[in-house]
């Protein structure tokens, strides 16, 4: 927030920042069971350990608050979502939130409500038909896919390594929802050390002809950005042009198929001066109608703040030493040495049928 501020970016008039308030609890229950909000309100009062929920674990300590620290994270995704449902912004943006491991009864992987399934119940209910959730975090979405697997008005994406070799160990090809919602999981698990191009190719292979076929009334979209190689918690390699790509990506998409109904979220990035600033600033900048180029220099005054609260030199632009990122488009031709080729082929081929798409030209 303080990059994108001093870049003026969220001074605009245009721009509205919007206070949270923490989510009511029959908001949560609309996805999370009772037991487990009942668990998370004790491990807020103290040290609190419960195996099943999840709390008191390692991945999810508890803290003081930590019941209303994460109501809080959920009620800016829920109003982010009405904002933008009910007309009042084109797009909202909502970086604390994309919690996309937390499940129905328990916590996970650093997330304890899941902002992103409560807020897509919410807008459910004002009478959004289809529901479009994509998520470029390295780890698959697997939360949010759970809650809506039996659901075929709510298509969740996700693209990340695969979970044979990465946390949560799920989210696979063939995963593809349940009996009545065929296609409406669709997961893209690629290999450990994909780069920028294999990243991008991937994803304009499968997502555009996915939103397209789906026709989302609204898309939510998760921006974790820890498939870079600088993260320590995958072993991706994407640098931030191919984020803030992606993010042009799904914004057009938006535009093209939802109406420009289009919620954005934060999620994992650990490599917090690095990588995350710089990706939430070009998702911000995006979902502003205000794009910044990589090669933009950081304001001096950010970098000063930088030195002077961490031992780490600043980054100097708003892209990273990798520079700009290009890819080969799935057009033109499969490539069976690649492991991402066979990756993307797996996905397509798996579910481009359940959705009428026409791939059969690659069988
Ligand atoms: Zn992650
Ligand atoms: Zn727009």
């Amino acid at each position: 927030m303080r990059l994108l501020r001093e870049l003026g970016i969220v001074n605009e008039p245009h721009i509205r920042l919007s206070p949270s308030e923490p989510v009511a609890r029959d908001l949560l229950e609309r996805v999370h069971e009772p037991h487990y909000v009942d668990a998370v309100m004790k491990a807020s009062q103290g040290d609190y350990t419960d195996e099943v929920c999840g709390l008191g674990t390692e991945d999810n300590p508890s803290f003081p608050d930590m019941h209303e620290a994460a109501a809080r994270m959920t009620g800016a995704t829920v109003d982010a979502a009405l904002a933008v449902w009910g007309g009042q912004s084109m797009h909202a943006v909502n970086l604390s939130g994309g919690m996309h491991h937390a499940m129905p009864g328990a916590a996970s992987g650093f997330c304890i409500y899941n902002d992103a399934a409560v807020a897509i119940k919410m807008v459910q209910e004002l009478g959004a038909q289809r529901v479009m959730y994509i998520d470029l975090d390295a780890h698959h979405g697997d939360g949010v896919e759970t809650m809506f697997w039996d659901d075929p008005s709510v298509l969740t994406f996700s693209i990340h390594q695969s979970g044979a070799t990465l946390f949560p160990g799920t989210g696979f090809p063939t995963d593809m929802g349940g009996p009545g919602a065929l296609g409406t999981a669709v997961n893209i698990a690629l290999p450990p050390r994909t780069d920028s191009a294999g990243w991008l190719r991937a994803l304009h292979a499968v997502l555009p002809d996915v939103v397209r076929a789906f026709q989302p009334d609204l898309i939510i979209s998760q921006h974790g950005c820890d498939a870079h190689c600088l993260d320590a918690l995958s072993d991706l390699r994407v640098n931030v042009d191919a984020q803030r790509q992606a993010a042009v990506l799904v914004h057009q998409l938006a535009h093209e198929a939802a109406q420009g109904r289009w919620v954005a979220l934060g999620g994992g990035g650990y490599s917090v001066v690095d990588v995350v600033p710089l990706v939430w600033t070009h998702v911000v900048g995006i979902a502003s109608h205000q794009e910044v180029p990589s090669d933009t220099p950081t304001p001096q005054r950010w970098q000063g703040y930088i030195d002077m609260l961490l031992d780490h030199d600043p980054p100097q632009f708003l892209g990273d030493r990798l520079g700009a990122a290009t890819f080969t488009p799935w057009s033109a031709g499969f490539d069976p040495d690649s492991e991402v080729d066979r990756a993307i082929r797996a996905t397509r081929n798996a579910v481009f049928p359940h959705l009428g798409i026409d791939a059969t030209h690659e069988l």
